[in-house]
């Protein structure tokens, strides 16, 4: 599990090995491995006796700001998919090593009642939930309108936008004033990439519901926040099924950095938007984090 820390190894750049999985993607199976513990992060104590709720927390960004959320002193509860179990529990383990708690919650987040479920399990558990990263994602390429099936649209929109609704509807009665909301959206929210037709509607709805919802929860002492990556080293695009293994060679080649983000490089907003010491006066943003592509 430890990385060794070299630019080359944290920062890979493109030519990548070829690959390929069925979604989702498993991050053990990927080569290189993501890298999530940023070994150069130095924490504060800025989470200390929070609990917080990722979705899609097994692998990729998710894992990622788990683990950063536990280096700042929360305990963490993921969701994820039942198949992703290996992923799930290799974040739990890496997390107890740091002395935090983390609960696995496998589950499919295109059922409403599974999101509501998802958030009683946590209060049940700790008595409060102080921070909601709705972070789960479903991405396919298509090429064409008519290969859009409308199961296929509907479930994009299920599990990246109807998710978060039902998590934060369910999340809020038993949220204090200090807690906070943050969703993962996509610089696809803006760039609107011709194959991403569903997957990019899903992100620009995500951040005008983020603008609206942080105006809504304003008075309760909630803050709601998005950040919106480009091109992550994560399963999501490696499982993709319309990016081809050849495709993933050149994943991130075209940001004008020339690679993709490391999670561990995406994690930190998370932290800082989490942190009242860091952004309590900061809601209703999109944070890009996009290796100089304009937003
Ligand atoms: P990832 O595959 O590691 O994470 C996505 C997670 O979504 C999976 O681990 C899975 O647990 C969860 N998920 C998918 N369908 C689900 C379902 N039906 N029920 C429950 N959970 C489900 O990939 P990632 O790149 O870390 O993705 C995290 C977020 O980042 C997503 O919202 C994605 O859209 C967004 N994002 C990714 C990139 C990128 O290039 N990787 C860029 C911008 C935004
Ligand atoms: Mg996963």
């Amino acid at each position: 599990m430890k990385q060794k820390v070299t630019s080359e190894v944290r920062k890979a750049k493109p030519p990548f090995p070829k690959q390929h999985q069925v979604a989702p993607g498993i991050e053990k199976k990927m080569k290189p491995r993501p890298a999530f513990q940023a070994p150069l992060y130095k924490a504060a104590g800025k989470l200390s006796g929070k609990k917080a709720l990722i979705t899609g927390g097994d692998s990729g960004i998710g894992r990622a700001v788990a683990y950063l959320y536990a280096k700042e002193g929360a305990d963490v509860a993921i969701s994820y998919l039942p198949v992703e179990q290996v992923d799930a529990e290799e974040t739990k383990a890496v997390i107890e090593a740091l002395g935090r708690e983390c609960i696995l919650i496998p589950g499919d987040l295109n059922s409403e009642k599974f999101c509501q479920r998802l958030v009683e399990k946590v209060v049940k558990k700790w008595g409060q939930l102080d921070i909601l990263v709705s972070n789960a994602g479903h991405q396919n390429r298509k090429k064409d309108i008519l290969e859009i099936t409308s199961a296929e649209f509907e479930e994009t929109f299920r599990v990246n936008m109807f998710s978060y609704f039902y998590l934060v509807r369910a999340s809020v009665a038993h949220m204090k004033k200090g807690s906070c909301i943050i969703v993962t959206s996509s610089e696809t929210s803006h760039t609107a990439p011709k194959e991403l037709l569903d997957y990019s509607s899903t992100k620009g709805a995500i951040n005008t519901f983020t603008q609206s919802l942080a105006q809504m929860l304003i008075d309760r002492g909630i803050r709601v926040n998005a950040v919106a990556p480009g091109p992550v080293w994560t399963p999501l695009n490696i499982a993709d099924k319309g990016h081809s293994a050849e495709r993933v060679r050149k994943f991130g080649q075209q940001q004008p950095i020339g690679r993709p983000a490391q999670p561990e490089e995406v994690a930190p907003a998370y932290v800082f938007l989490a942190s009242e010491a860091d952004s309590s006066y900061i809601s209703g943003i999109v944070l890009p984090v996009m290796g100089a592509q304009p937003f």
